[in-house]
């Protein structure tokens, strides 16, 4: 059987390395020179157990991803061959709930209990922090009416990204088609022929028995040509991640989500580097659309430094330390990626199904395999899944 791999971030970096580690040879194909450059890489890489997802009363999001998010790091462990102990962790997050929340303290209570029984077994619950500790862990006292330790944490997805393109690099029966562009894809036959060029040469074609499209931004325009149905309303947007690294001396930074609303994010990686991020500022565009060219092209053209500047004042609002990274503004990349998601509304419309991240996976048509991977924790489980069931 001929399988092709379109797209090499997570999603089908893993599916190929699963796919060849069962001895079946694959051709994995991206535009870029290596694997893992785009979202997989320039993202927060929080292992969600579903706490921010608390606007979903169906409670499936939380389900999908904490199941995605206890079985990431074994699997990738496995997959790879590289002991589990070798993954970093970043300090585990805490929640704030500021005074404009979407939700109630109350609601957000309601839900981390129940995010809680879905962990039980796995790592301890979460617990209220006394509001007379909100300053020793760095919060604003008078910004917030609930605040709530966990034990989520964030991997550094530059190491896993480097694990993932060593064992794609050196696996003999994986052939990366590096720097090799995705055109377009048809069924030929019982075939599917996928129409390729080289970055600024060549075009050919390659006809495939299986293929797994896992383009991320660029997979429902072949998901048209395929027979899946892409009419329902989706938006893609271009958001920005802010990471920081070689920094020794800052103090009582911690890890943090502010929910639920439009606010924002901070890691801290324990080593010196740490994640920013304000979604206002930091989301640079979205469309409708299924062609993302417009989003890499608003990025390019945004004022990078403006973007860290104005997440760190907004930030520092709520976490004031936050204030210390204009001192090192050098020491600063900007990078992003887009998220893709279902419905059309905004975050602080509580309907919008951008609070329900569920209704993602394995789309299939024939041995045409289109991988939603919805979030980055939920990658390696959902490439074990598509394999599955490619071979049932
Ligand atoms: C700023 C930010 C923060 C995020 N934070 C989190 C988080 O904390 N936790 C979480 O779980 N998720 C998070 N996400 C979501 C997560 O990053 C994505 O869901 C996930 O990484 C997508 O993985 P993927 O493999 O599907 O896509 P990608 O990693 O984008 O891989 C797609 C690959 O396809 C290639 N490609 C695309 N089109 C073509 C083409 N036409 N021809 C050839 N190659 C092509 C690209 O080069 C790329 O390598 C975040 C996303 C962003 C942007």
């Amino acid at each position: 059987m001929k399988i092709g791999v379109l797209g090499a971030g997570s999603a089908g970096s893993m599916i190929a390395i699963r796919l060849a580690n069962l001895g079946y040879q694959v051709d994995l194909i991206d535009r870029q020179p290596f694997p893992i450059t785009e979202a997989s890489l320039h993202n927060e890489g929080k292992l969600h157990f579903g706490y921010v997802y608390a606007a979903d009363t169906t409670k499936k999001t939380a389900m999908g991803v904490a199941e995605g998010s206890l079985s990431f790091l074994d699997t990738l462990s496995k997959e790879l061959e590289v002991p589990s102990a070798t993954f970093s962790k970043s300090q585990p997050f805490y929640y704030g709930v500021p005074h404009d929340s979407l939700l109630s303290p109350e609601d957000i209570a309601d839900h981390f209990s129940y995010v809680d029984t879905l962990i039980e077994g796995h790592l301890a619950a979460s617990k209220p922090v006394a509001a007379t500790d909100y300053n020793a862990i760095g919060f604003d006292p008078d910004q917030f009416q609930l605040v709530m330790q966990t034990q989520e944490i964030s991997v550094d997805t530059a190491q896993v990204g480097r694990l993932i393109a060593g064992c794609v690099g050196s696996h003999p029966n994986i052939n990366f088609r590096s720097r090799t562009q995705v055109q377009n894809a048809a069924t030929s036959g019982d075939k599917y022929r996928v129409k390729l060029a080289q970055v600024g040469g060549d075009e050919g074609y390659e006809d495939y028995d299986a293929v797994f499209n896992c383009l991320w931004g660029g997979r429902l325009q072949l998901d048209r040509h395929l027979g899946l149905d892409i009419s329902r309303p989706h938006l893609m947007r271009y958001k920005v991640a802010i990471k920081f690294d070689g920094i020794r001396d800052l103090a009582r930074i911690p890890s943090v989500t502010l929910m639920l609303g439009e606010y924002g994010d901070v890691v801290n990686h324990g080593n010196g580097s740490y994640y920013l991020s304000w979604y206002p500022v930091c989301k640079i565009a979205e469309t409708v659309g299924d062609n993302p060219d417009e989003l890499f092209a608003a990025f390019d053209a945004c004022d990078k430094e403006g973007v860290v500047r104005r997440s760190i004042d907004a930030l520092a609002q709520f976490i004031p330390s936050i204030q210390e990274f204009h001192k090192h503004l050098n020491r600063a990349s900007v990078h992003g990626g887009i998220i893709c998601s279902w419905g059309h509304e905004p975050i602080p419309d509580l309907d919008a199904e951008i609070h329900q991240r569920f209704d993602v996976g394995v789309n299939r048509s024939g041995n045409w395999f289109s991988i939603d991977t919805g979030k980055y924790c939920m990658g390696p489980n959902m490439a074990l899944e598509a394999v599955d069931r490619l071979l049932a």
